[in-house]
């Protein structure tokens, strides 16, 4: 599994958006995806991203990749936590559309982080 852990993207938020996003994980039970920490902290999607896969969130919380079909963006299909190595579930029916998916390329990929705080 590669290393997503990239300190440099912390380097480009602002104090006061670190502080944001760590007081934001403080919640227990709090869960963030990439397109709701971007909204968060006014930052872009790719940023966001990077953020989840950032040292920090992965200290205080639990980060998991969503994947979605293309039929439906919105409502992921799977989730699979960071540490384990691949997608094994080819070939698999959506449970939205019923359609077969067979490859990487109908699927839509984001990620949530779910805080750990007790
Ligand atoms: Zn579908």
């Amino acid at each position: 599994m590669p290393n997503f852990i990239n300190q440099k993207h912390l380097e480009a938020i602002t104090a006061e958006q670190k502080a944001k996003l760590i007081e934001y994980f403080a919640a227990p039970g709090s869960t963030g995806t990439d397109e709701q920490i971007a909204a968060l902290l006014g930052v872009e999607y790719q940023m966001a991203n990077a953020l989840l896969a950032s040292k920090m969130c992965k200290d205080i919380c639990d980060i998991e990749f969503l994947a979605s079909h293309s039929c439906n963006p919105d409502k992921p299909v799977s989730s699979i936590p960071y540490q384990l190595d691949g997608f094994p579930f080819f070939p698999f029916i959506c449970p939205h559309c019923g359609s077969p998916i067979n490859n990487y390329q109908d699927l839509l990929f984001s990620s949530i982080a779910i805080s750990t705080a007790k």
